[in-house]
């Protein structure tokens, strides 16, 4: 398969396209990560920190080791009051589980240990619709329920416990995969000029456009119910926020702070005992069941996973070069034939049913 001659990102891309040299046009108009830096982020503990409760801020983790480094961060370098939150979504690896118990009694911080259905109720249908009529821009969908169990628990938790400040350890830019939005969005609907200037709104047509497509997705009204609220918790946060929780200031660390892997690893590695999940090959995002799913589904029919693009951003911002690349990528893409067979089994399914459904789509390009 052909890949940009700077990142990784092949040919299957949704609109890539290559110059005389073989770089793709998303290098070509990649602009690097800028940090707020360590200054703005004081300004804002400042302002909002130091709460008059028994915290000062509050801050989701997931067991992944992005989050183990921001409560590490918060707790021993800010030396912050920290509660920590996670949103069991009923997904979530032993191993997950076992290093977040670990960090919380290493650091000795009090942990809201929540579990919501919101992806359970959803993941069987949302699975089977895809079978029925399998489409790229809905194996993202396998996912949904879980944003909105995450945001809406550290909002309620946040203003049950007084506190002002909450801080999102995931979701540095490298983490977001932009080929989601352009699935999403590259349908008739997002020809429409007013549809087309704002994201929120495309990606809603985009998902209105799936819908009418695919009927079975809405059939279950409980689904549908979760999938308008996730979209308002997650596209429309700061309205929501601003009538429902207006004392909450909620932000991501790694807006601030500088997202250097090694230092994050070798640190919970180190400090807090953290563990890799050994199957994986990769300490991305191992914190979820159902994303070795998302990942197998994308890697069989598209011909790349999110780890195609992370990495390729890694390049871009020089954390990485190509080739050191092309050796993770191998490695990170393996999809362990456990995962795989256990979360279909969460949905009823064989792994053969989903091979099935994910052969009628041919790698785009
Ligand atoms: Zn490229």
């Amino acid at each position: 398969m052909k890949r940009c001659s700077k990142c990784i990102l092949p040919e299957s891309y949704p609109d890539i396209s290559f110059d005389a040299d073989g770089v793709c046009n998303y290098c070509k108009t990649y602009e690097n990560m800028k940090y707020k830096g360590e200054k703005a982020l004081q300004e804002i503990i400042s302002k909002y920190g130091k709460g008059k409760g028994d915290y000062d801020c509050l801050v989701g983790i997931s067991g992944g080791r992005d989050s183990a480094y921001a409560l590490y961060y918060l707790v021993k370098v800010k030396k912050l009051r920290v509660l920590a939150y996670t949103a069991d979504s009923g997904f979530v690896p032993e191993i997950a589980v076992e290093n977040m118990k670990k960090m919380v009694d290493i650091l000795q911080v009090d942990l809201v240990y929540e579990k919501h259905k919101f992806l359970k109720k959803t993941f069987k249908n949302n699975v089977l619709s895809w079978l029925r009529k399998p489409s790229p821009a809905m194996i993202l969908m396998v996912c949904s329920g879980c944003r909105l169990g995450m945001f809406r628990g550290l909002l309620k938790v946040a203003k049950k416990n007084n506190v002002p400040l909450i801080f999102l350890g995931g979701g540095t830019r490298i983490e977001v995969c932009d080929f989601k939005k352009t699935l999403l969005t590259t349908n008739p609907f997002g020809r429409l000029k007013i549809v087309r200037k704002s994201l929120p709104l495309s990606m809603l047509f985009g998902l209105i456009y799936e819908v009418l497509r695919n009927p079975f997705y809405f059939l279950n009204p409980v689904n549908a119910m979760i999938y308008f609220r996730e979209y308002f918790y997650f596209f429309q946060r700061d309205r929501l926020m601003k009538w429902f929780y207006p004392n909450q200031k909620m932000i991501g660390l790694y807006e601030y702070i500088e997202w250097d892997e090694n230092l994050i690893l070798s640190t919970i590695k180190k400090e807090i005992n953290w563990m890799q999940d050994v199957e994986s090959g990769s300490s991305w995002r191992f914190d979820c069941k159902v994303s070795f799913l998302k990942n197998y589904m994308l890697k069989e029919s598209l011909g790349f996973t999110e780890k195609d693009e992370n990495l390729s951003k890694m390049i871009r911002e020089g954390l990485l070069t190509r080739q050191e690349a092309m050796g993770r990528l191998e490695k990170e893409n393996i999809v362990p034939d456990k995962a795989i067979s256990e979360i279909c089994n969460e949905a009823n399914l064989s792994p053969a049913d989903l091979d099935e459904a994910i052969a009628k789509l041919k790698p785009i390009g």
